[in-house]
């Protein structure tokens, strides 16, 4: 049985063995293993009459006109999430870590950390493909945004990992400069990348203590636990299975690490309710396995509400 663990929040998160403590500011959803995935999507989603779409009209009437203009039926379900978020998040609208935010701070990229939290060693070869499928699971939600369509500033996002967090050196088998490397920095009993070079401490966007500057910041981490069945993810990255992110690298789809890129944006999880007509949706952990026309739609939903912030 799935079940819901924690909902966004404020303060300290805390579940069982996967401890995550969060400053302030963050906030995290744990997704309990295991997350199943169903083998076939192909329900039918039931078409909901059109005529009922008070709450979408009164979001914001401007968009209506050319941007915003989901299919008929995921009109009432989109306006059920947005109406769901906007009685349950604790501060939805005053939050400023939304992946989001972290993209348009650093136009249009975004850099990564791996925090590898395992003694199995990395080859270069093995780091590069963990590079590549992250850029590619990134990409999946971000070729939903269309340039010029509800004011998306971006071509393309960017994704750069620009270091590796690991608890002993010679876990890591390449001897180039390509990513900096952290050694023993622990932190929530796992290695991290320098907090000064780190988003999550430094929302005001200082990097000046950061040994490579702002350029060399992350602005999330991919964390990479041994042993680890199901994921987290938050303003801070994602987490979840070293092997299973390893077994998943020829996958076109990692699904657990989409669903968490999915909550670093602002998704909710479904695991008490589902909108209405909506079949299968990679935010329902356990009935999609990839990134669906809905959870498309919910994903610009968010950046529809929040645009406004930065003038877009
Ligand atoms: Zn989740």
């Amino acid at each position: 049985m799935l079940h819901r663990r924690l909902r966004p929040l404020l303060g300290i998160v805390a579940a069982g063995a996967l401890i995550t403590t969060l400053s302030p500011a963050g906030y995290a959803e744990q997704d309990p293993s295991p997350v199943e995935v169903a083998t076939s999507t192909g329900s039918a989603e039931t078409p909901a009459p059109t005529g009922s779409a008070d709450g979408a009209v009164a979001a914001d009437r401007a968009d209506l006109a050319q941007d915003w203009n989901p299919p008929g039926h995921l009109v009432q379900p989109l306006a059920e999430v947005w109406n769901h978020v906007e009685t349950t998040y604790p501060d939805l609208y005053g939050f400023r870590n939304y992946g989001w935010d972290q993209l348009v701070a650093n136009n249009g990229q975004i850099n990564y950390c791996v925090r590898w939290d395992s003694a199995a060693p990395v080859s270069a070869q093995l780091r590069d493909q963990i590079h590549t499928a992250l850029r590619r699971q990134v990409s999946k939600w971000m070729g939903t945004m269309q340039q010029g369509v509800l004011g998306w500033p971006y071509a393309e996002v960017g994704v750069n990992i620009v270091g590796w967090a690991v608890r002993d050196r010679s876990t890591l088998q390449w001897n180039d400069d390509s990513v900096d490397i952290y050694v023993n920095d622990i932190r929530e009993n796992a290695p991290q990348c320098a907090e000064v070079c780190g988003r999550f401490f430094n929302q005001n966007g200082d990097y000046s203590r950061c040994p490579g500057g702002a350029a060399r910041h992350y602005d999330q981490s991919l964390w990479l636990t041994a042993g680890m069945g199901g994921g987290a993810g938050g303003d801070w990255g994602q987490r979840i299975g070293s092997e299973y992110m390893v077994n998943s690298l020829g996958q076109d789809n990692i699904h657990i690490l989409l669903h968490e890129i999915g909550h670093t944006f602002g998704l909710d999880d479904f695991y008490d309710w589902t909108p209405t007509g909506v079949g299968g949706f990679l935010m329902k952990a356990g009935t999609a396995s990839q990134v669906t026309e809905f959870d498309a739609w919910m994903f610009k939903d968010f950046w529809r509400h929040l645009r406004s912030r930065y003038g877009l």
